[in-house]
């Protein structure tokens, strides 16, 4: 039986809503071309797979541009390039290293509106995430890590870093130039040279971050930008010729990546998927968690690994704290992503809102309670309204998987006990949030949260300085921070 919510609000019950002037960016910013080639050894080059797909809009589900497919020989030549620029890239002065890669964050930042739009379009993200958090994140990527290029012995003292060489590096859809920054920047910093893979859904601004970086004067071969599906990031992470493989993507692809390179000799991080918890305590300042829980659960659609998808508020304040979550939900703004009054955008893809539509048509038939506030979609492109479910069981799947759209699962509990044990009942281990006003309570929850990043009274606040990662299933290893250099060196412990 599929049941509604009763206590929702009805069109025109809410708080007013403000009218908005659309303030659309514009498209053309992005400079998208007809065609997009594969960047080997320096230059854009056709593929010898003869291979080309489409990628699109997913707002509107317009064609962008035909995109080269790598295949094995491609995997091979690129492979082959970053091989051969590997000791001069290594030998170069570090100082030199340094100043590519200080050239190419001042660079980001001077075409930040270019790339911002160009993963707007591409990914369907709202245009004011990628503005004003992805692109800055992107640019202090490359700053933070030119800063360390020639300081490696001071981050290890007494050790001696050295590259691992050639890193194959195979990323996803949900923050296409960001996660290309999290994976480049410390590799190039530490002396590696880069074979990267972008996501089929994605692959555009990877490939003008490679010609971004041409400009700021990297030399030929230390980064080479392959587009294609899961074949090709197959193809690359089994090539002999890598050294190091750096993956981040879905628990699944990473379980099977790992068992593939066990007993290769090749080192490997996994960024995998999350279901975070958001623990929500009495003595929280409620409406400042009903922010965070909305920026946890609706930032990007909800496609974000660390999403606060699991809400856990404590059972005195929850009828309380759900009434005013709900209130909140019928002010976002769902559609056009290149409009800056834009909450929530595009799904990404339509095999990503059909997995997101499975998922919610479960939680209703095993009887969870649906709110979604009253909004209109676009009649073309991929959406999803944002949607919360109360009534959630732990044993629900909704509870249990990760959804990766903008689904927030509600459940409650009495004592921080309850709310550590039902917290860590995920086979996931990535973020989780406590709002609390009690700072020992923070600490006492930080210690027995099994996930590799804990917010207190915020969500979603990155930092390169701040190494990220999972436990449990959703990986091993950092990015950011030492522990992040630490992931591309040899030689220190
Ligand atoms: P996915 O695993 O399907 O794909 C990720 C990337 O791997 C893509 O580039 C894809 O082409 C490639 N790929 C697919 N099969 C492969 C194979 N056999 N060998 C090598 N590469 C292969 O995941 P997705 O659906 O694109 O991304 C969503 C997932 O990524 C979610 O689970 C999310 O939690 C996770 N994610 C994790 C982080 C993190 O930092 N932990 C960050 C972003 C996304």
């Amino acid at each position: 039986m599929v049941r509604h919510d009763a206590l929702a609000p009805r069109p025109g019950t809410g708080p007013p809503m403000w009218e908005y002037q659309e303030s659309r960016e514009n498209p053309d910013l992005a400079g998208i071309r007809d065609r997009s080639g594969l960047w080997i050894d320096g230059e854009e080059t056709e593929p010898l797979s003869g291979k080309w797909f489409s990628t699109i809009d997913p707002a509107t589900e317009e064609h962008l541009s035909m995109v080269a497919e790598a295949g094995p020989a491609d995997v091979e030549r690129a492979v082959g390039a970053a091989r051969d620029a590997a000791a001069g890239w290594a030998a170069m002065p570090a100082t030199e290293r340094a100043k590519s890669l200080f050239r190419l964050a001042r660079l980001v930042q001077e075409r930040s509106r270019e790339l911002a739009v160009m993963d707007t379009r591409d990914g369907g993200k709202p245009i004011r995430e990628a503005r004003d958090v992805d692109l800055p994140l992107v640019a202090a990527h490359f700053f933070y890590h030119a800063g360390w290029a020639d300081k490696l012995e001071y981050a290890f003292p007494g050790a001696e870093p050295r590259p691992m060489g050639v890193v194959g590096q195979v990323i996803p859809w949900n923050f296409p130039l960001l996660m290309a920054a999290w994976k480049v920047a410390p590799a190039l910093a530490t002396g590696n040279t880069v074979v990267l893979k972008p996501a089929e859904t994605t692959p555009l601004s990877a490939l003008r971050l490679a010609e971004v970086a041409a400009e700021a004067g990297l030399p030929p071969g230390v980064l080479n930008v392959i587009p294609g599906a899961g074949e090709t990031g197959a193809e690359l992470v089994g090539h002999r010729g890598v050294d190091k493989v750096a993956f981040t993507g879905s628990t699944q692809v990473g379980k099977e990546i790992r068992r593939r390179l066990a007993g290769s000799g090749k080192a490997l991080t996994l960024e995998l998927g999350g279901k975070g918890a958001h623990v929500v305590f009495e003595d929280a300042p409620l409406d400042q968690a009903v922010e965070g829980v909305v920026n946890g659960i609706f930032f990007n659609q909800g496609q974000v690994c660390c999403a606060g998808s699991r809400l856990l508020v404590q059972e005195s304040v929850a009828p309380e704290f759900v009434d005013r979550l709900r209130r909140r939900l019928s002010t976002l703004r769902v559609g056009d992503p290149l409009d800056k009054n834009t909450d929530i955008g595009a799904i990404n893809s339509a095999a990503q809102l059909q997995r997101i539509t499975e998922l919610v048509e479960s939680g209703q038939e095993e009887g969870a309670l649906i709110y979604q506030p009253p909004c209109e979609l676009p009649e073309r492109g991929f959406w999803f309204p944002p949607t919360l479910f109360t009534d959630v069981s732990q044993s629900h799947r909704i509870a249990r998987e990760e959804i990766f759209g903008p689904v927030l699962s509600i459940l409650t509990f009495r004592t921080p006990a309850e709310a550590v044990e039902r917290a860590n009942n995920t086979p996931y281990g990535l973020a989780s949030g406590v709002w609390t006003s009690k700072g020992s309570r923070i600490l006492w929850m930080a210690d027995r949260l099994a996930a590799g990043v804990v917010w207190a009274n915020t969500y979603n606040k990155f930092d390169p300085a701040s190494p990220f990662g999972g436990v449990k299933e959703s990986g091993f290893g950092r990015e950011g921070g030492r522990h992040g250099l630490a992931a591309y060196l040899r030689g220190v412990g």
